[in-house]
């Protein structure tokens, strides 16, 4: 068992986009024309494949570009709580004989969650389209290499499946980033009123505060891991299918953080259309495990 195998708790285990089934009719692969084109070279077997490595450069440029967004919503609103507080509390006290107590807390919170909540809106669109790009090319790139490598030819590809994996990624990622300020100014709210309750000292409300944005950009990183993991890896699934391959070998990260699950998977061969019982590398949360496309049915 290793950390990862538990992380995050299962009920946490089904939010943001999942691979769809995929399947490409065989008579829009590519099969023929790739195979005439690798045996025209005359060589009698496939060569060592590349070892691949998932896709971190993205996933990093993914985590910054959330992270930016988020480090502008907790300085915007720590600035304005920490400067409220002192008055929040006298104000608390006051209210607490009235019906409406904590009701200039709601107010104060909703108010910078109504500006930031839309600047996350404006930015959302661009920064998921420019990092489904840029996880594209990514694995364009090792398609390529990998190709060139093992059969001596870049294989002919059929790239029809883009523009539907774009819209249902992007989609589905404009709402993930969305739930990072809704998620974050619910627990705002709650650690003022409690803060407030308690009477703490502006100290300790900042220390709090502190602690939440961190918390905070940590779910950006898990984010940005997961969603550019399960993307490379679809885009692969179908562009591999495409060029019409058919069956892949596991490869996992080959270290310690591997999880006990997907070390079993290791070098075995499985199918594009089932993989190991309908599992594929990078899909699961946070997996690093990547395919290496078995070329053998070219000879
Ligand atoms: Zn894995």
């Amino acid at each position: 068992m290793n950390s990862l195998t538990n992380f995050p708790p299962s009920s946490a285990g089904s939010y943001g986009w999942e691979p769809a089934v995929f399947s490409l009719d065989a008579k829009d692969t590519l099969f023929a024309i790739n195979k005439q084109r690798v045996q025209s070279l005359g060589k009698k077997k496939p060569a060592k494949p590349l070892i691949l490595n998932p896709p971190k450069t993205v996933e990093m440029a993914y985590y910054q570009a959330l992270k930016k967004l988020v480090k502008y919503m907790t300085k915007k609103t720590n600035e304005i709580i920490i400067d409220k507080f002192p008055g929040l509390k006298e104000l608390y006290k006051a209210e607490m004989n009235l019906d409406g107590y904590g009701n200039e807390i709601v107010n104060t919170v909703g108010g910078i969650d109504f500006v930031v909540s839309r600047i996350f809106e404006e930015q959302a669109e661009q920064v998921t389209l420019s990092m489904f790009q840029e996880t594209n090319q990514f694995s364009n790139n090792q398609f390529k290499r990998q190709s060139v490598k093992v059969v001596g030819v870049e294989l002919l590809t059929n790239e029809s499946f883009l523009k539907p994996l774009a819209n249902s990624w992007t989609a589905a990622n404009v709402d993930l980033i969305k739930t990072i300020p809704s998620q974050y100014f619910n627990q705002i709210e709650q650690l003022v009123l409690t803060n407030v309750e308690k009477g703490v000292s502006t100290k300790e409300l900042r220390d709090s505060l502190v602690k939440l944005s961190g918390k905070t950009e940590k779910r950006c990183m898990v984010i940005a891991r997961d969603q550019i993991g399960k993307l490379n890896g679809q885009i692969n699934r179908s562009r591999s299918v495409s060029a019409g391959l058919t069956n892949f070998i596991w490869r996992t990260a080959q270290d310690p953080s591997v999880r006990d699950s997907h070390q079993m998977l290791d070098n075995k061969k499985f199918s594009w259309e089932d993989g190991a019982d309908g599992l594929f590398p990078g899909q699961e949360i946070q997996c690093r495990c990547v395919a290496i496309n078995d070329y053998s049915i070219f000879y």
